[in-house]
Parts: C-alpha cells; structure tokens; sequence
C-alpha cells in the first residue's frame, strides 16, 4: 500500500504518479486532505497562477437523442418542457455575455442534431466576426467532419466530458454510446487542434478510488487542456433517481489530485459542487480550480436544462452572480482575468 506521503511528496516533486499512489492520494482523511489541498493550490499558483477564468455558459437546446440514465435531459424523461433557441436569441445572449465583460462564451446543448454541422458553423463565425470572443463548443459526440467545420469556422475549444473511464460503468450510464466512440472524439478534437476538455463524475452508483485513479490516468494521457470534475446528483426523473450523491470531500479531493496530475489545466469550480455544498465554490478554488463558468442562459429556459436538480445557478441573474464572484475573488485575493484564457500549452495531440 502506498502511502499518503509518499506520494504527496512525489506529486510535490512534478514526478508522474502511477496507479496506486493516485488511489493513496484520493483516501486522504480530513487531516491529510488539508494537505493535499495546500500542494495542489500551490501547484494551480505555480502552473497557472491566481486569475480566475470567467466562461459564459449559454444551454441554447435540452432535446437529447441520447438516454443517459443520471442525466434529466435524458429522451425518456418526457416530464420536462423541451426548448431549442433560435439563432437570434442565441446571439442576444452572447451579446449580453461580452457586454457584461466575458472573454469566452461555452455553447451547450443536449446532443441535438437539429442543430446541423452548417448551422453551427455559422454561428461561430457570426460570434467570432462580431465579438472579440473565444468560443468554446459543448455539443456532445459528433462526426469529425462536423468538428472539422467547426474549428475551421473559428471555434476555440470543445468539452466533451469521458463521465467515467471505467468501461462497464461507461456501457450503463450511457447506453447509446461506448468508450472507445467517446475517447476517439476526444482524439480528434486534438487532432484538429481544439483546446480540449474531458471530466468525470464522482460518485457515481459502483465507482471505486481506482475508478476515479484511472479517470485522471484518461485525461493525463489524452493531456487535456480543461477538465470539469464535479458530483453525481440523482435526478428525480431518471433511472438513478434512489443512488446517493457524490460526497464534496472526496469531490475535492479528485479536483485536487487532478491538479497535481495536470497542473497546467483549466479546472473549473463546477456548479455541480456548489449545488451540492453552498461554499463548493470557494472550497474548489482553494484546492487546484481557476475557472468558474456562470449560466448565462436566458432566463425564460434556464430552469429546462436540469442535467441534475436544483442547480446552483437557476435563479441568480447573471449580474447578481458576476457580483457574487466578484466579492469571492476580493476575499480570495484571485483577480478575475481579461483575457481570452487560452490553455498555457499550445493544443495538440500528445498520445
Ligand atoms: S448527458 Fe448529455 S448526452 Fe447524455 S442524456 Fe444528458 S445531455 Fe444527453
């Protein structure tokens, strides 16, 4: 069994770490963890320092072909209002996104092929022509024809979370889909030169410490450039509606040891956290965070794109939240940045 602090003082070190020193890393107690954090806010200062990247997410479509079965977007779930955006009140939110000072917009939708590869393109072409904006696309899995069109049309960056890299979890919760389908998108999202982010879920019904070890060991070789690690929420309209949610502190930890692992990500403070503990937020960006991405869907649909219940963010207008954050930052002595908050490391494969 490796030790806590052997391992910690490896990660200290920038040494790789394998399997079971993850796992060691990942079963810290409280007291251990107040360590853990400390190394992994020092690694986030050293890597890529004290800004905090603010992102835009606009949800513009909750139709889903796929049936995911912790997600309330899910085609069976036939309790919720579905809504799609036009392109107008797209662009309305964008506007509103750079007018309140964003440098990047994350444009999100159920996987909705309503939307077609032209659509998009025009869209971020729009975008790119009329604001000096990054864009970063969350579409779900789709041709690399389509990604190619994209990132030719100007788009910046694609998240296309792997959830689990556990491949029979992967086959229940998604049974549209596989592993193998999803990590070749995220292959040529690098390919093609997407800043690229993946993530996982903690918590999720049968995961392990070795499950989450082997979440990070996925994303350090793909070398992601964002990775989004928040709790699984059971949402009342799906399969997994009984299972227990994520624990915040093994949460933490994952978001911790990941920043050990990938020091130069973009890791955000997910709103899945904060739903799940009021100061999720802070806590995330005091142990390896340096993203935050407030919701700046239009309100009249905001509370239609619940891929779990009760987020965070459903309520709060988006100058009230920008407010919150700012006040958050002051006390955290972490400046908002002004710039686009491109990865540090040129995007490419590296597998
Ligand atoms: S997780 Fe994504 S792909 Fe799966 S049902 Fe929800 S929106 Fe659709």
């Amino acid at each position: 069994m490796h030790n806590f602090k052997n391992a910690l003082a490896k990660a200290k070190s920038g040494e790789m770490l394998n399997r079971q020193e993850i796992c060691a890393l990942l079963a810290a107690g409280p007291e251990e963890s107040e360590e853990l954090f400390g190394a992994a806010d020092r690694v986030r200062h050293d890597h890529v320092g004290d800004e905090v990247h603010l992102r835009a997410i606009i949800e513009f479509s909750n139709y889903c072909r796929k049936n995911c079965l912790y997600c309330g977007l899910r085609r069976d779930n036939h309790s919720i209002p579905r809504y799609r955006l036009t392109e107008q009140e797209i662009l309305e939110a964008v506007k509103k996104a750079r007018e309140l000072g964003f440098r990047t917009v994350v444009l999100q939708s159920g996987e909705d092929l309503y939307y077609d590869a032209k659509t998009i393109a025009k869209l971020v072409e729009t975008i790119k022509n009329r604001h000096d904006l990054a864009v970063t696309l969350s579409l779900g899995e789709r041709s690399r024809e389509d990604y190619l069109a994209w990132r030719e049309a100007g788009a910046d960056r694609y998240l296309l979370k792997q959830e689990t890299a556990d491949e029979h979890l992967f086959s229940i919760i998604k049974p549209d889909g596989n592993m193998q389908q999803r990590v070749q998108c995220l292959q040529w999202l690098k390919d093609l030169g997407y800043q690229t982010g993946s993530g996982n879920m903690v918590g999720l019904p049968g995961q392990t410490l070795a499950t989450l070890a082997e979440d990070i060991i996925l994303m350090r070789k793909l070398d992601v450039e964002m990775a989004g690690i928040g709790p699984f929420l059971p949402h009342p309209a799906t399969p997994l509606k009984a299972a227990a949610p994520g624990s915040p502190a093994l949460t933490l930890k994952t978001l911790a040891v990941t920043r050990l692992c990938l020091p130069q990500a973009h890791l955000p403070a997910t709103t899945s956290l904060c739903t799940l503990t009021p100061d999720g937020r802070k806590l995330a960006l005091n142990c390896g965070a340096n993203v935050i991405m407030p919701n700046l869907t239009p309100a009249g649909v905001r509370d239609k794109y619940l891929i779990y219940p009760q987020k965070a963010d459903i309520i709060e207008k988006p100058e009230a939240a920008l407010n919150n954050i700012q006040a958050l930052l002051t006390e955290l002595a972490r400046p908002p940045a002004q710039d686009y908050g491109h990865a540090k490391k040129p995007p490419g494969r590296s597998f």
